[in-house]
């Protein structure tokens, strides 16, 4: 629903059933969202794949004092998955998704299925040609391809003022940040902090994967991030490949994992940072595989 109350009244759409207002079809997300800007409303976009935890309720919950209206999009986006990746088996609960959205105040769920956004037909893509080719890019060549592509979707037909998305995924906020720039959409993209388990995990729908062992020993991951960030403020060390060691060898010491990449990278145009220069900023990225899950995560460094 379009709320009604004092402090966020929406009197062009009314909602009769005082609840988070779902829309299925892009006609209808389209037409509110001309409605909305019409009417001269500020909105804001979070989108997700569901199955939500804290970590997307953190980009809502950031999100909803800079708009009126804000609207999450659900929507497992198939182009984003590589054939033999988890994309059947991705989790989904959509009425959980909806009673969580309903308590952080969302106004509208855009929840469309795959014969609206993929017709028959479709054959366009939105490639930001070299960010997405690096880290992530090189173990899944088409992902941020699939990314951009219904980012570049879900802006024409929700048209926000605003868009959050997380640090977790560094690199795809990087190349949606260049997207929007050499696109022109008229978007501000805000990037919002990693929110984490107790023990340090990234929270990630993908933990639901992790067997208990597993599970258990998946925090070495953000262990070796803090690790490699002690070392580097240290000044101890001017060039990143020792730390990289480092990490590695925590990793690898601490069960059966598979490291996909390890990077220490600029934060803004992903590029590899040959030596630690004073005032400066690094980002430490790495994708990891325990068992048949690939976990990421990443830290950012002022050196
Ligand atoms: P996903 O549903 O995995 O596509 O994620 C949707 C959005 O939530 C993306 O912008 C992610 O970066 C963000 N996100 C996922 N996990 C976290 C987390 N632990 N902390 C902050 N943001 C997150």
């Amino acid at each position: 629903m379009l709320k009604t109350s004092k402090t966020r009244p929406f009197p062009t759409i009314p909602n009769p059933t005082d609840r988070v207002r779902v829309v299925r079809k892009i006609d209808g997300m389209a037409g509110i969202a001309r409605e909305l800007k019409r009417s001269g409303k500020r909105i804001g976009l979070v989108p997700t794949m569901g199955f939500l935890h804290e970590g997307h309720l953190s980009l809502m919950k950031c999100a909803r004092p800079k708009c009126d209206i804000l609207i999450v999009s659900i929507y497992v986006n198939p182009t984003q998955f590589s054939p033999g990746e988890d994309l059947s088996g991705y989790p989904r609960d959509f009425e959980r998704d909806e009673a969580l959205c309903e308590r952080v105040g969302v106004d509208i769920i855009f929840y469309p299925p795959d014969t609206e956004m993929y017709p028959d037909g479709f054959q366009t893509e939105v490639s930001v040609k070299e960010l997405s080719r690096n880290l992530c890019g090189k173990s899944r060549p088409t992902h941020f391809d699939g990314v951009t592509t219904v980012v570049a979707k879900l802006f024409n037909i929700v048209l926000p003022d605003i868009a959050v998305f997380g640090r977790k995924d560094a690199q795809q906020a990087a190349i949606i940040r260049r997207m929007v720039l050499d696109m022109n959409f008229p978007v501000e993209i805000i990037v919002s902090p990693i929110v984490r388990e107790p023990d340090g995990l990234a929270m990630s729908s993908r933990n639901k994967y992790l067997s208990t062992e597993e599970r258990r020993a998946a925090p070495v991951l953000h262990e070796s991030l803090r690790m490699a960030k002690s070392a580097i403020e240290s000044g101890k060390y001017a060039f990143p490949g020792p730390v990289i060691e480092m990490m590695k060898d925590r990793i690898i010491g601490s069960g059966p994992f598979e490291i996909d990449y390890i990077e220490i990278v600029n934060p803004d145009d992903l590029s590899t940072v040959e030596k630690f220069e004073s005032g400066g900023e690094v980002l430490i990225a790495l994708a990891v595989k325990i068992g048949g899950t690939r976990l990421i995560d990443n830290i950012e460094i002022g050196t």
